[in-house]
C-alpha cells in the first residue's frame, strides 16, 4: 500500500508557522488575562445623579469583563479605557433601587476605588451641609 504524497512548500510552511504563533500568543495573552492579579474582581466608582452621593461597588468578574480585558490586551489598548460594564443597569435595579447612577472609574482593586472616593466624599458631606445650614460655604 502506498501513502497519498503530501506536497509541502515553503510558502505553506510559512503559513503554517504564522497561524501557529498567532495561535500560541493569543493562547498565552488569554492565560496572562486570567491569571492577573486581582482578575477575579470588578471594583466601580460611581456617584448617585440624583444626589450626587459616592459609592464604590465591585463585583466578581464575567465573561464579558473577561473578553474585553482580552481584546484590549491584544490591541494594546488600556484597561479599563472606555470599557462600560455590563452590571450598572443590574446595581441601578436592584442596589440603587431604581436610582441613575454614572461610573467614575473602573479598576480591579478596591483600595484604589476606596482611595478615589475619599475625596468625593468629603466633598458631598460638606455640600451636604451647606444645604442644610443655607450657608454659602
Ligand atoms: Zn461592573
Amino acid at each position: 500500500m502506498r501513502l497519498p504524497r503530501l506536497r509541502f512548500t515553503i510558502r505553506s510552511a510559512m503559513t503554517l508557522v504564522a497561524c501557529a504563533g498567532i495561535s500560541v500568543w493569543l493562547l498565552v495573552t488569554a492565560e496572562r488575562v486570567r491569571r492577573e492579579p486581582n482578575a477575579a474582581t470588578v471594583c466601580h466608582l460611581g456617584r448617585y445623579r440624583d444626589n450626587g452621593e459616592p459609592f464604590a461597588y465591585g463585583h466578581g468578574s464575567s465573561p464579558q469583563v473577561f473578553w474585553s480585558r482580552f481584546w484590549r490586551r491584544v490591541l494594546g489598548r488600556p484597561w479599563p479605557g472606555s470599557f462600560v460594564c455590563p452590571c450598572k443597569s443590574e446595581f441601578e435595579r436592584t442596589f440603587a433601587k431604581g436610582r441613575k447612577v454614572d461610573y467614575l472609574a473602573t479598576s480591579n482593586d478596591m483600595n484604589e476605588m476606596h482611595d478615589l472616593m475619599g475625596p468625593l466624599m468629603i466633598e458631598f458631606q460638606s455640600s451636604k451641609k451647606r444645604r442644610k445650614t443655607g450657608r454659602i460655604n
